[in-house]
């Protein structure tokens, strides 16, 4: 697996594209922060947002201009978090003008002959030594901004603080944006069809006892060992590592994009990915992947036959339901210890019962369902449940593919899992 390239290429289309994206992009998110901030303004969330916004407006330019330079992308996308900033400061001023000329004329009445910009500036120069936008900037600095909850008066950070805390903004949006573009670019693009490589999609999964072994595989480019590695029944779950590729839509020649994820659930239940590997196969190494994988499967059928029914076994195991069969787990004594062994370090568990979805595709390859029963105090945390599953799901070490569930709000499935012989390997003591 050679790493992937992007060619440095960019077209006049490109460049108008870029710099189209990053003009609209951030004139439109710059204004329309503007008016929300009249109303309310938080700090973190709001930068936040417009880093998140203005990334994906460059990197949608990045995608339709068809940009492969990821330099010249991300420096669009530093300038489009720069619009976007500077035009929240300049809609802020205009703001400011109007209320102050409505102010002016209010207590000058008609008494007031010099025009009020005239005297808002002469106003600006005593106060800052500068007029303008950049009188008006420094007044705000000085002015402070201030910080605290909805409704209180806050905290002034004062002059140097607010300059301070402006930097910072302004610094975390660019680098946001900078960043969204620049990855944009590094994107797989086929140079023969001129056009960006199809979606990514898994095509199956790697256990963690061995995961590491398989990116090493992958990168001595010993891909028939590295292919039987792979569950290509299992596409996407925690701790198991996904493998998902990305080709050419159009032409049959391009080389593969192999990318290497780890999954793994956060305390909110939340799946994270993080990507451990990534390259590029040439069409004969895709094919000795795919024959690696395949031997694990005694199979008679054409290879179309066999895809089609490797998607609808993938289909079965990525979902449980009320329609669903269940059979004793058929572990050995020890197998089941074992599991059960690992579950006294979790105290919270009450009890779990394992079981095997009957499967109809490719049934040699078990697939189990450990539900679990824990035990729920008076004052629970409101994530408690999502976050032992995950913790479950995460640090115990399994026979075979296994889903960890919560049964505890599920009268129904209980009662099912209960009811499957031998199903009940572990009650807390
Ligand atoms: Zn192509």
């Amino acid at each position: 697996m050679k790493p992937y390239q992007p060619s440095q290429k960019i077209t006049p289309a490109g460049i108008t594209w870029l710099t189209a994206s990053s003009i609209v992009g951030g004139v439109a998110i710059g204004t329309l922060t503007h008016f929300i901030a009249l109303l309310v303004y938080l700090i973190i969330l709001f930068p936040f947002a417009m880093g998140v916004a203005g990334g994906a407006v460059i990197a949608l330019g990045v995608h339709k201009g068809k940009v492969r330079n990821p330099a010249i992308a991300g420096f669009f996308g530093i300038l489009t978090g720069a619009i976007l900033y500077s035009t929240l400061h300049i809609a802020d001023y205009w703001h400011f003008q109007r209320t102050a000329a409505e102010e002016i004329n209010k207590e000058l009445g008609q008494a007031n002959s010099a025009p009020t910009d005239q005297l808002l500036d002469a106003y600006l120069q005593e106060q800052t030594g500068s007029t303008g936008f950049f009188g008006y900037i420094k007044y705000s600095a000085q002015q402070g901004v201030s910080i605290g909850r909805l409704g209180s008066r806050g905290f002034n950070l004062g002059e140097t603080g607010t300059w301070i805390y402006w930097a910072l903004e302004f610094g975390a949006i660019c680098t946001m944006t900078g960043a969204a573009a620049y990855f944009a670019a590094r994107n797989p693009f086929c140079e023969t069809c001129d056009q960006w490589y199809a979606d990514k999609h898994a095509i199956g999964s790697v256990p963690p006892p061995a995961s590491e072994q398989f990116l090493s595989l992958l990168n001595r480019d010993e891909l028939i060992p590295a292919g039987k590695l792979m569950n290509p029944l299992i596409l996407s779950q925690p701790p198991y590592w996904t493998v998902q590729q990305q080709s050419c839509n159009t032409c049959a020649t391009s080389d593969t994009y192999l990318t290497v994820d780890r999954l793994s659930l956060d305390h909110k239940g939340n799946l994270d990915r993080r990507e451990m590997g990534q390259g590029l196969l040439t069409a004969s190494e895709y094919q000795q992947l795919q024959t690696g994988i395949m031997a694990n499967f005694a199979t008679t059928q054409d290879d179309v036959a066999l895809a089609t029914q490797m998607a609808l076994a993938q289909q079965e195991r990525a979902v449980i339901g009320p329609t669903d069969i269940f059979a004793p787990h058929e572990l050995s004594p020890n197998q089941v210890a074992d599991l059960a062994q690992q579950l006294t370090n979790h105290a919270s568990v009450k009890s779990a019962y394992l079981v095997r979805k009957q499967v109809e595709h490719f049934p040699e390859q078990p697939f189990y369902i450990l539900g679990i029963l824990y035990k729920s105090g008076l004052l629970e945390a409101k994530d408690a449940e999502t976050k032992l599953i995950s913790q479950l799901t995460e640090q115990l070490v399994f026979p075979g593919h296994t889903l960890v569930i919560s049964i505890h709000k599920d009268k129904g499935m209980t009662k099912t899992l209960q009811q499957v012989a031998g199903s009940e390997i572990y009650t807390k003591a």
